[in-house]
């Protein structure tokens, strides 16, 4: 059992590090048509500075580490990231979100850095259609060759992220699905949230009842545990398939009652909860030379500010950062 709990008595042992707010793809449910305001250099905290507050974070109880961005392969050097962080003893698992473009490129040097496994963000199989939910006119071949690349390379298991969006891609459910019964792909359906910065937010909402109710087509869904992993979702498996599905629920089912994690955004804020603004800042203490004791204080403090659960359902929306900087 961790020694960091929350105000609810919920253990906190798993910490979300974004490592910067910038991505070679513009997702339309992740940033405004606009794009966002980057940050400088300065802003973001350094490899160096990131590992200090895992160090603290870790030696309060935090024992799984996961990066993400904006999109954590566009920032240079990420092995050497995963590499000090893996020298921290008490960290037993270090994981990646990325959205594939670049993983082929960086896979076996994350992997024998001390990587354990990926999650890769997919939500079509059409060429045409990457091209219109990512704004990009290049990737989807990159991301259908990652997910090959990155289970030889033996990181497991490698999950597949699908937002689900009502009229733009939720006609393939059954095809993601169909790959779970084929080959071992790990499909998680995710619920679209209304973050930050999105102005036609709620057209896109698909639930996890109405996916589950268009996969029963193939078949029968027998529940099964989550194999490796920490996180939010329930996962399922049609009989003999060779992977499994996965639903996240956020909006219509929230998970909060069994959150375990905290969040670092890339310029230092920790932020308790994915769906709340509140920040507590870690960037300019540490460069004012803080103690490892004080450091600790903050992290504890933001533990203390986890909201009991967040208000989506009731129409909440987030004024704050879009996604891409809070680390999705
Ligand atoms: N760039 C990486 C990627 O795409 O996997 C990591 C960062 S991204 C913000 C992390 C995850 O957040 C992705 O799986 C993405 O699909 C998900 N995400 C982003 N915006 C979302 C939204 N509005 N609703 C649900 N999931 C969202
Ligand atoms: Fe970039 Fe990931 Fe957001 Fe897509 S979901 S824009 S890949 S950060």
């Amino acid at each position: 059992m961790t020694g960091l709990c929350d105000s609810f008595q919920r253990p906190i042992n798993y910490l979300r590090i974004s490592v910067t707010d910038r991505c070679n793809l513009r997702c339309i449910y992740c940033m405004p048509a606009a794009g966002v305001c980057r940050m400088s250099h300065q802003d973001i905290l350094t490899y160096e500075e990131i590992y200090t507050v895992a160090q603290a974070a870790a030696e309060l109880g935090i024992n799984k580490i996961r990066l993400t961005g904006g999109e954590p392969l566009v920032r240079l050097g990420l092995a050497k990231l995963v590499q000090m962080l893996k020298r921290i003893d008490t960290i037993d698992d270090i994981s990646l979100t990325t959205n594939g473009i670049l993983l082929s490129r960086y896979v076996a040097e994350l992997k024998q850095a001390g990587l354990k496994r990926v999650n890769i963000s997919l939500d079509t199989l059409k060429p045409e259609r990457f091209r219109l939910i990512t704004r990009s006119s290049y990737g989807l071949n990159d991301v259908l060759a990652a997910i090959d690349t990155a289970r030889a390379a033996g990181l497991s298991p490698v999950k597949i992220n699908m937002v689900v969006m009502a009229g733009i891609n939720d006609d393939e459910i059954i095809d993601f699905a169909n790959k779970s019964l084929s080959e071992e792909w790990h499909v998680r359906f995710i619920e679209f949230m209304p973050t930050a910065g999105l102005s036609n937010a709620t057209l896109h909402f698909v639930s996890a009842d109405d996916i589950r109710k268009s996969l029963e087509q193939l078949g029968e869904l027998e529940p099964c545990l989550p194999g490796i992993g920490n996180g939010p979702a329930r996962y399922f498996r049609f009989p003999d398939a060779r992977g499994t599905v996965g639903f996240i629920t956020p909006v219509s089912e929230h998970f909060c009652f069994r959150c375990n994690r905290l969040r670092l955004t890339a310029d230092g804020k920790l932020r308790p909860c994915l769906l709340a603004d509140d920040e507590v800042d870690l960037k300019q203490p540490l460069r004012s030379g803080i103690s490892r004791d004080g450091l600790k204080k903050l992290i504890k403090t933001a533990v203390t500010q986890k909201p009991l659960q967040h208000q989506l359902a009731d129409g909440y929306r987030l004024e704050g950062r879009p996604m891409t900087q809070v680390g999705g």
